[in-house]
């Protein structure tokens, strides 16, 4: 009997589990456990660098033809304007509910930074200004193209390749065979990762035992109000808000969206990397999901570096977390720029594991708060990505499909 991937997948994600917390159970010095989590991260290594390894070619081809293929010039503004926008606005919906709940339960109301205080030393915070962050972003934009492809720099990659699609538009039939050869290699990509998705299973099995037998589960339970709010809320976004969003635009149901987006969703919760996911994503998106590779290839690819409402949720709520441990009270002020930074710091944050620690550096000083605060959420942090690079990747899914939907509508009209 053939197992369904998706079941396969599923069945792989409850072993890993299993395996992880046997695995931490027995005590990390334990034989089993060492030769345990050494093969497993060998071989969730192997998985997430295959991968790697088609994600250039693939965000490369997807992106150009997919603008390129959005053909006509105001078809292409309007897909790229409701993309900002549902972006912006799913981004902001995130921020607020972050924001709402952190406000509501008041985690690390009562604790005090000072018992953290050995975590905090010996871990120096890079400061990283509103003003430098901003200027690193927009520097960071524009990179020689072989430069940002031998280094998988994802967001310039994106840059150039809707530079180099607008231009396939705009040039038409003169560079007809260009397009055709990247239509074949984008063709060929998803071949591959036809191919790699077989491994899933195992990848994913091999990632979350590893993950779960090597967490400091003491430290968990020191954090545990705050990781509860997190996950709720992140959860509250993915599961509600989202789907809600999704209905009311397309009318699609919850059930038909999850059911065609759980090998990415489940990707990205073991993977806790947008852009590793990525492939598996827009496998998602075209093929189960039937959104045209036009704005599949667009949308997907733009989204997993710039789209990221779970990010958003978390930065949010830990910055107030951080400043309730500080004893410091926030404003609504001091929220409002919390809220702006925030937004720019998701935005900012590259589609790997823990990217959005880095970023929060600066929605932390944007208001005073001690830098130094990372250090506490730092060791609880490969947990709670997982959550969040789900809902960072089910947005970018949403967002293809209430893109499609709304330009499908306008072009109608
Ligand atoms: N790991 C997240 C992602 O890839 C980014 C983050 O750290 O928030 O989407």
């Amino acid at each position: 009997m053939k197992i369904a991937l998706n079941t396969q997948i599923f069945l792989g994600a409850a072993v890993g589990i299993a395996l992880g917390l046997g695995f931490a159970k027995l005590g990390a010095d334990a034989e089993a456990t060492r030769h345990g989590t050494y093969i497993c991260g060998l071989l969730g290594n192997l998985f997430i660098d295959l991968l790697k390894m088609v994600l250039v070619p693939l965000v490369f081809t997807s992106i150009s033809v997919g603008v390129a293929n959005l053909r006509l010039h105001s078809q292409l503004h309007r897909v790229w304007l409701t993309t900002l926008g549902f972006f912006i606005l799913s981004m902001a919906l995130a921020i607020v509910l972050g924001l709402s709940a952190a406000n509501l339960f008041e985690p690390g109301k009562g604790l005090s930074l000072d018992l953290f205080s050995n975590a905090a030393q010996g871990f120096a915070a890079k400061q990283m200004s509103f003003a430098e962050f901003i200027a690193s972003f927009l520097h960071g934009l524009f990179v020689n193209p072989f430069a940002a492809l031998a280094q998988a720099n994802v967001l310039a990659i994106v840059v150039f390749a809707l530079l180099l699609g607008i231009a396939l538009v705009v040039g038409g039939d003169r560079y007809r065979n260009i397009l055709l050869l990247m239509q074949e290699g984008l063709e060929l990509m998803l071949r591959l990762v036809g191919w790699i998705m077989h491994l899933a299973p195992l990848g994913i099995m091999a990632l979350l035992a590893k993950l779960l037998a090597t967490q400091d589960t003491a430290l968990l339970s020191s954090l545990a109000e705050f990781v509860a709010v997190i996950v709720g809320t992140t959860l509250l976004h993915g599961f509600v808000v989202l789907p809600l969003l999704l209905f009311l635009v397309t009318g699609m149901s919850p059930l038909k969206f999850f059911r065609g987006s759980r090998e990415a969703l489940v990707t990205a919760f073991a993977t806790s990397s947008s852009s590793a996911t990525l492939p598996v994503t827009l496998r998602c998106v075209e093929q189960h999901l039937h959104v045209k590779p036009g704005i599949a290839g667009f949308v997907v690819p733009l989204g997993a570096t710039v789209n990221m409402d779970g990010t958003a949720l978390y930065e949010a709520s830990a910055a107030l977390f951080v400043a309730n441990l500080a004893g410091i009270e926030l404003d609504l002020a001091q929220q409002l720029i919390v809220f702006f930074t925030t937004m720019v710091a998701a935005i900012g944050a590259p589609g790997i594991p823990s990217a959005g620690m880095v970023t929060m550096v600066m929605v932390l000083q944007s208001v005073g708060l001690p830098a130094e605060a990372i250090a506490i959420l730092l060791p609880i942090d490969r947990v709670l990505d997982t959550v969040r690079t789900m809902v960072n990747v089910e947005g970018d899914m949403v967002g293809s499909l209430v893109v499609q939907r709304l330009t499908e509508r306008q072009s109608d009209a």
